[in-house]
């Protein structure tokens, strides 16, 4: 196996973008690195009686076109370079979205997998404590990332408006909907992803209710499984994997029936008439979209050439290496980088907090009408700015994020 490292991959994006748009060293400098690091330990009291120390980060990467949003992970194998990439790919991700913001992302080093409710709550509350002075609408926005959800970000948003002593919903997003959550932000990520894909079938011409396979059945992959024949009308789930195992049935699997298998024994594998197969399996199938779905380091140079799909669809943040992305682009298949594919969760999200700011909220129709009014733009601009540099898309969406965060950066006199 290589040895990868999140942050240099995507410092590497970064520098082949800022040198297409021949950027000067310090603009250059200034966005290879996050603006703020905060680094801390947390005492968290466990079931058992023990206090567990636990490692927490929150990483700022750019402030220059709003105030810090992105997510928070626990996962065991978090590092600061982890978080420092995903800080950075949501600053791109905002900036091709055309959002009023910049990015950041946390984690706790921790395994949820091994950890009861409690625990998870004493661990949201210890990170919020550890950092609230940092965080805030107009500092630092959190949100849900993997083995998070919106049950979190409720801790986390009480004990914020706990210590700061006022009414602040929009201190965290995709919260739950009695607590000023909004409307279409669970399934938006994997919506947004689905809308791009359409987009991608009628550029191209490829036939959406052809067979589809998901790498990653967390809250996103699952939704995706369903919206995808929600919004196609059709579409044949041959593959789903997640951390316990890989299924496959050429015939097509029921994705209501798989997530309710998957709530029930916590894992896709034993499912009714689906055949077991490698984990690595489920990326190589003949498939007319593949969504990644899971973690970084997915596609990358030992098997992007016997990937067969025509449309990758990146809902997971950093799938593809920068050799699987040269291997994937000479083979012609059509690559929707994870700062386009995934970019509807913090799009709802911003959707949220607006909504949040002035206290009045919008129903479903209205999201998903302005959300596909986003994501449809964002598609073509990343698309005529690829064709036009004759590159491959993901630095297609890097160079329109890039010299939008650039010129914010140059307005502002810091550059
Ligand atoms: N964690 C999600 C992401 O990576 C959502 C971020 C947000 O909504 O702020 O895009």
């Amino acid at each position: 196996m290589q040895s990868y490292n999140s942050f240099e991959v995507a410092q590497s994006q970064v520098m082949a973008a800022g040198g297409m748009l021949n950027l000067d060293k310090a603009t250059l400098e200034l966005l290879l690195w996050p603006q703020r690091e905060y680094t801390f330990t947390l005492p968290v009291r466990m079931d058992n009686g023990d206090t567990s120390i636990l490692h927490g980060y929150r990483i700022q990467h750019n402030f220059a076109r709003g105030p810090a949003k992105g997510g928070i992970r626990f996962h065991p194998d978090e590092t600061i370079d982890t978080m420092r990439a995903l800080a950075g790919w949501m600053t791109w991700k905002a900036a091709v979205l055309d959002l009023p913001l910049g990015g950041g992302k946390g984690g706790v080093i921790c395994d949820p997998r091994k950890m009861s409710p409690r625990e998870m709550e004493n661990t949201a509350r210890a990170y919020v404590r550890a950092l609230w002075q940092h965080i805030g609408v107009d500092q630092d926005i959190a949100a849900p990332d993997v083995y998070t959800n919106p049950q979190t970000m409720a801790w986390m948003m009480d004990e914020y408006e706990t210590i700061a002593q006022r009414h602040q919903p929009g201190v965290m997003t995709n919260k739950p909907l009695p607590l000023g959550g909004s409307e279409g932000r669970r399934s938006a990520t994997a919506r947004g992803g689905v809308l791009v894909v359409r987009e991608a079938c009628k550029t191209i011409g490829v036939d959406p209710t052809g067979a589809y396979a998901i790498q990653g059945f967390g809250s996103t992959g699952q939704r995706a499984a369903l919206l995808h024949q929600e919004v196609f009308g059709g579409g044949r789930l041959i593959a789903v994997s997640d951390s316990s195992g890989a299924i496959c049935n050429q015939r097509g699997l029921n994705p209501k029936e798989l997530l309710v298998h998957k709530l029930r024994t916590g894992s896709v594998t034993g499912f009714p008439e689906s055949q077991q197969i490698g984990l690595d399996e489920v990326l190589e199938l003949d498939v007319s979209v593949l969504y990644p779905a899971a973690l970084e380091n997915a596609i990358n140079i030992e098997n992007s050439d016997r990937i067969k799909a025509r449309i990758v669809c990146e809902l997971a943040n950093g799938p593809t290496t920068p050799q699987g992305d040269k291997i994937l682009f000479e083979k012609g298949i059509h690559v929707i980088p994870d700062i386009l594919a995934n970019a509807g969760g913090v799009t709802v999200s911003y959707f949220e907090m607006v909504q949040n700011r002035y206290s009045y909220y919008w129903d479903e129709s209205l999201i998903h009408k302005r959300l596909d009014a986003k994501m449809t733009r964002a598609y073509h601009t990343v698309r005529s700015a690829a064709q036009k540099g004759k590159v491959h898309p993901r630095l297609g969406a890097m160079l329109v994020a890039v010299a939008r965060v650039a010129e914010a950066c140059k307005l502002r006199g810091w550059v």
